[in-house]
């Protein structure tokens, strides 16, 4: 079961979120980050779930959506922890359910920089890519 409110006969966010990925990067390299092109929230991405005629409609963070669609509702009292530190990242197999403690312990200033210097490279070999598709 969908861990959240989901208008039947729509497109599922999941599945939208992977056609958004596609659309920008073509076919998606398994091991590599996935770098969320679209909306924002809090530094991480989102898209829009739930309905707004039933008022379920609200953002939902494009990572957790993949991640639970594979493995389930995100387990009580944890987080989403980055382990490629990219919070823009929604490949699911970069992300490990930690509690909120380690994941702060996990993500130190020069693991923020670290991510700062990784995104920048990650994002010059996509636009890369895209130029000589
Ligand atoms: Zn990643």
């Amino acid at each position: 079961m969908r861990p959240y409110t989901w208008t039947k006969g729509s497109t599922p966010p999941e599945d939208r979120i992977r056609a958004r990925l596609a659309r920008e990067y073509g076919q998606l390299d398994p091991d590599a980050c996935w770098i969320w092109p679209g909306a924002q929230l809090g530094g991480y991405g989102s898209v829009i779930t739930g309905s707004r005629t039933d008022g379920s409609r609200r953002p939902r963070l494009t990572h957790v959506l993949l991640w639970e669609e594979i493995n389930g509702p995100t387990p009580e009292g944890l987080e989403l922890h980055h382990r490629c530190m990219i919070e823009l990242c929604c490949n699911p197999t970069h992300l490990k359910p930690v509690t909120h403690q380690v994941n702060c312990t996990l993500v130190t200033e020069d693991e923020k920089q670290a991510r700062r210097d990784r995104l920048a490279y990650a994002r010059s070999v996509q636009a890369l890519s895209r130029r000589t598709m």
